[in-house]
């Protein structure tokens, strides 16, 4: 077992393409990561379609604007609600504020 957590990085050509490596393997799990999440939502959509409730913010329950399903077919929300949700998400949450002070 090679340890390399915990111990300070020499800046050599070879660990840099370590690291290099490692950030490109994180990317394509994140890619992945990305591409399930669309998956799901898709997969959602079709439900609602289904039940009926497509085309209505899951949040409010207001109609979704129809150039925003056109562009954004699998869209749960709002484009009001999904602003104030990736506001929410940028954010760090209380509880982070509450650990950094
Ligand atoms: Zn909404």
């Amino acid at each position: 077992m090679r340890q390399r957590d915990g111990i300070a990085i020499e800046q050599s050509p070879d660990q840099l393409e370590e690291i290099q490596r490692a950030s490109e393997r994180d990317l394509a799990i994140s890619n992945i990561d990305r591409g399930s999440r669309q998956l799901r939502d898709a997969r959602a959509a079709l439900e609602r379609i289904r039940d009926g409730s497509f085309g209505v913010c899951q949040e409010c329950e207001e109609e979704i604007h129809p150039k925003r399903l056109v562009a954004i077919p699998w869209a749960s929300l709002c484009i009001h609600c999904q602003e104030s949700l990736d506001l929410r998400e940028a954010m760090p949450t209380d509880s982070t504020l509450r650990e950094a002070a």
